[in-house]
Parts: structure tokens; sequence; C-alpha cells
């Protein structure tokens, strides 16, 4: 594996040999190889929580951006849930002007380094480019999350980030329910029309699953937190440990402390479990309380955090989205012998990103696909011992498009694993809807918003995770500002 050093020299020297920019012709913007992301060596990262994909130097950021065509039909850009001008900003980097690229994609992102780190770009963005297309592999399309990472990093480690202007007091008090991505968007626009902002977050840190779900090693926390600060340099005020729903009813906001309006975000941090024999068992966690336990009370930082953890040998982790490479990777770092992850489909069904999936099976996450397993084991003392595990093969395709999996009978056999984490996927956090009754929601238990994103309380919103079910981090950003926008028109009088 190359360093980053060796990394960058490769770019300058190609660099070196390239005509200007804007002499650049398609086949020699196609002959460029897609840079490859630095990233810490394997065998040393599972031994610290350090970010493991270290970002482009400028020589990489520039000589990616010179792989971009600049087509005119922009099929990036349709792939991007909010729209951003991809080909405008990457045009940009190729030009050394950063700055302006940033600039470009705050217009319609207001989470770069988070978005660029985290979305599942080669189902969204990367998906439809042209350069993938023509090289026949996504994979190898033009870098478009990496470039954006760079210039959002690059922003604020030289300490030039503006926090956007405030308009003059409207005099209206506006409620925010989780800091998730979807209300931090939210909370940020609605400041931004000049309402007095307030963020409710039921834990003590803010930031929803930027927070507590995804971990260190994949993002960092000072990010999240300096686009926390970046809200409370704005004026939004931020009141921790305040459960809406427990500590005060929503509807008491308005009746008793003046608001005028809500926005929910609370997210889908409701863990679903298999629903098999041996799921109570004494080492069978649910990957929320796992990473939780990791990310938000420190469990990894053994030296400075006394967080209780469960020190476990052979972990098996069932599921095979992000939220599972989490797990997996995470039970490595806790110190764990052995990590199986077992997923009921194959590789190409596998809904995590492929970076997470490429990292996990570097760092020694053993795949046992179109595995399940239909019974936990306990010892006398009802501590795990092992699972029951049953084979598939894969049938017809089910309502998802996705071809489903069908057992084959009499193929069960038993593994020994001490540690059990469930991270088949999350549903809608219950509390607000359960103690609001006027709030409509789906058989799913997602609040039921309108066109405008309002729900069927008058002047609440809702968006993100709560709304969509669990989904991804752009998207729940995008339905914060969506939301913001119709109510800053409806608290305008426009509405
Ligand atoms: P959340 O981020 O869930 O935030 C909701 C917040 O509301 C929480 O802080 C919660 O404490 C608070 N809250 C809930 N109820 C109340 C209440 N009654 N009062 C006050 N506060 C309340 N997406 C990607 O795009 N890429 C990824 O790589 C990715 N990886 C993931 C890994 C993990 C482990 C998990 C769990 C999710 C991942 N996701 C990923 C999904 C993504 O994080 C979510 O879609 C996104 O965070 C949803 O944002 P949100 O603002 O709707 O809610
Ligand atoms: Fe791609 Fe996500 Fe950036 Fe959109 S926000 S361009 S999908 S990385
Ligand atoms: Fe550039 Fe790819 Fe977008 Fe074309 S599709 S403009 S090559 S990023």
């Amino acid at each position: 594996m190359e360093t980053r050093e060796e990394l960058n020299a490769q770019a300058e020297a190609l660099l070196a040999k390239l005509p200007p920019a804007a002499e650049l012709k398609a086949p020699q913007r196609m002959a460029i190889p897609q840079q490859p992301m630095p990233a810490q060596d394997p065998k040393e990262r599972i031994r610290n929580n350090h970010e493991v994909a270290i970002g482009y130097t400028e020589a990489q950021a520039r000589l990616e951006a010179l792989r971009c065509l600049q087509c005119p039909t922009k099929p990036c850009v349709a792939g991007c849930p909010v729209g951003i001008d991809i080909p405008a900003f990457i045009h940009a980097i190729a030009e050394g002007k950063d700055s302006e690229a940033i600039g470009i994609i705050k217009q319609t992102s207001l989470l770069p380094s988070v978005c660029g780190r985290v979305c599942p770009q080669e189902r969204q963005c990367m998906k439809g480019c042209t350069v993938g297309k023509i090289n026949k592999d996504v994979g190898k399309a033009v870098a478009i999350g990496r470039l954006e990472r760079f210039v959002a990093d690059k922003e604020r480690e030289t300490g030039s980030v503006v926090p956007p202007a405030v308009a003059a007091p409207t005099g209206k008090k506006v409620a925010v329910i989780g800091s998730g991505p979807a209300s931090l968007a939210f909370a940020c626009d609605a400041r931004r029309a000049g309402h007095d902002v307030t963020i409710f977050e039921a834990l003590q840190k803010s930031g929803g699953v930027l927070s507590y779900g995804i971990p260190e090693f994949r993002l960092p926390k000072d990010i999240v937190q300096k686009e926390v600060e970046n809200l409370q340099s704005m004026g939004v005020t931020i009141r921790n440990d305040f459960i809406v729903g427990r500590s005060r009813p929503l509807k008491r906001l308005f009746e008793k402390d003046g608001f005028d309006a809500a926005f929910i975000g609370s997210g889908a941090g409701l863990p679903r479990f298999m629903g098999i024999e041996g799921e109570n068992l004494i080492g069978v966690f649910s990957a929320n309380e796992y990473l939780t336990r990791a990310n938000l009370m420190r469990a990894y930082d053994t030296e400075h955090a006394d967080t209780p953890f469960y020190h476990a040998k052979r972990v098996a982790i069932l599921g095979g989205g992000n939220v599972a490479m989490d797990a997996a990777r995470t039970a490595l770092r806790l110190g764990a012998e052995s990590v199986q992850l077992f997923y009921r489909r194959t590789m190409g069904e596998m809904p995590a990103r492929a970076e997470e999936i490429e990292h996990a099976k570097e760092e020694g996450v053993e795949f046992n696909l179109l595995r399940n397993p239909v019974r936990i084991l306990g010892d006398e003392n009802d501590i795990v011992r092992g699972m029951e595990v049953l084979c598939y093969e894969l049938g017809e395709p089910d309502a998802s498009g996705r071809r489903s999996p069908v057992a084959v009978k009499g193929s069960e056999y038993e593994v020994e694993v001490d540690c059990v984490v469930v991270a088949i996927g999350n549903s809608s956090n219950p509390l607000l809807p359960s103690t609001t009754p006027e709030l409509k929601t789906n058989a799913r238990g997602n609040i039921l918003v309108d066109e405008n994103h309002e729900t069927s309380m008058r002047n609440v919103y809702a968006g993100g995770d709560i709304v969509l079910g669990a989904a991804t981090v752009i998207l729940a950003m995008g339905e914060g500002r969506a939301a913001a926008k119709a109510m800053n028109e409806r608290l305008a009088g426009e509405r």
C-alpha cells in the first residue's frame, strides 16, 4: 500500500507532464488514472481510532479534477440528492480556485466535509458520471466526494469558514427537535432568516448519528463539533439533555414557551431485532447501543474513559449495511480477535458503501455471505457461546428489486462466538408521535408530511429519518433545508 507521500509524488510527476488545464483534450483527461485515497495502513489503523482515509493532497486533487470532462448534460448532478453544481466546483479545483469551489458547493450543501466522507457516492453522483460509464466501472468515475472533502477540509483547516450572515430579527421563535443533519441544516436556514432558533437535543452531545453512530475512524468528531459551533456562532441556542415529549410536551413549546414553529428531526433511532431465540442473552447488542458506547461514551479510549464495555474475543455482526460495517470495524478496534459478518444475500446486494466494505475486508473482517443465524446459543449462565447458522441461496427478485434469499433446508451449522451485534436496520424514533397524538404517522411510524414538509400539526415541520425511515445524511440535510424554506415563507406571511 502506497503512502500519502508516495501518492503525492506520483501525482506531482504526472501533473508536470500535462499541458495547462484549458488545453487538455478529452482523451488526455480520460488517460489520467483515478487518484487513490491515501489511507492508514490496515495493520496500524485497527490499533487506533484515527480517521482511516487521510484525504487528497493538493496535487492529487488537481489531477483528479482534470479527469472531469465538463459534460454539458451534467449526469452527475442528477445523481446528487441536493443537485450540487458538480462540474462547476470541479472546474474551479482544476484551476486551483479552491475557495471558489467550496463557495459553489455551499450554495446547496451545508455539510460538505461530512457528505464528502459519508455519501454513498457510487450510488449517487458517481453513478451517472460519464468517465465511469466509459470505463464501464462506477468505481473509476471522477471521485466527486473526495474532491468535495478536499476543499471543505482546506477551508476548515485554514480557518477560512465564515458562518452565514443572519437577517435582522423577525421576533419569531423556532424550536428544532434533535440535532442530526436534518436539524442542523434546518436550524441554519431558519436562523439565516432572522428567527430566534433553539435546538432541543436528547443526548449530551449534538450532531445526531454523526456524533454517536458513525465512528471517529470514518468521521472525526471535531468536524461535527465545528459545524455545531458555527451554528452557535450564528446565535442558535442548543439545549442538550432535553427530550421533547418527556422533558416537555411538544404542544407546551407552543402554548407556554411562546414558540411560533417547530421542526422535528428526531431520526430513526429504534433498533430492529431478528426476533429469533437467544436475542436476550448476555452478549447480544443492538448496533445502536454498541456504537453509542464506543463513540459517544468513548469506550475505545480506555486510558481516559471508564465506559463499561463488553470485551469479546469472537464477535458476530448481523447485517450488510453501513451500520454493520461500522460495528464490525469498531469491534476490531476494541480488541476482538475475530469479527465475522453474516449477511443473507451476496456482496452485490450489500447496501454498505463500497469503500466501507473494502476497508472492512482489508482490516480482516470475515464475510459470511448467504448466511443468517436462526438461533443464538447461550451457556448455563445465559451468556452467548455461539450461533446456529442457516445457509441461503438467491431466488427471484423481491419488491426492492434485489434477488431474495431462499433458505437451504438442512444446511444449519454452529459457530462459536461470544458476542452478537444486531445491525439489521432501524425504525423511526417513536417517542414524539407516541406523546403527541395530533401527529399523523404511517404504518411504519414515520411522521407524515405534505409537499412543504409540514406535518398534520400547523407550523410543525419534519424531515430526515423520522419521515424517510433510515436513509442518508445528504437526504436528511436536503429535507431540513426544504422544510426551513417552507417555514420561513409561512412565518413571513407568504403562505
Ligand atoms: P439523526 O442523525 O438520527 O438525529 C436525530 C437526533 O434527534 C438524535 O441526536 C436524537 O438524540 C435526537 N432526538 C430524538 N428524539 C428526540 C426528542 N424527543 N427530543 C430531543 N431530541 C431527540 N448515512 C450516510 O449517508 N452515509 C453513511 O455512511 C452512514 N452511516 C451510518 C452509520 C450508522 C452507524 C448509522 C446509525 C447511520 C448511518 N447513516 C449513514 C445514516 C445517517 O446517519 C442518517 O440517515 C442521518 O443521520 C439522519 O439524520 P436525522 O437528522 O434525520 O437524524
Ligand atoms: Fe455526491 Fe454527496 Fe456531494 Fe452530492 S453531496 S455531490 S451525492 S458526495
Ligand atoms: Fe465531470 Fe463526471 Fe460530471 Fe461529466 S459526469 S461533468 S465527467 S463529474
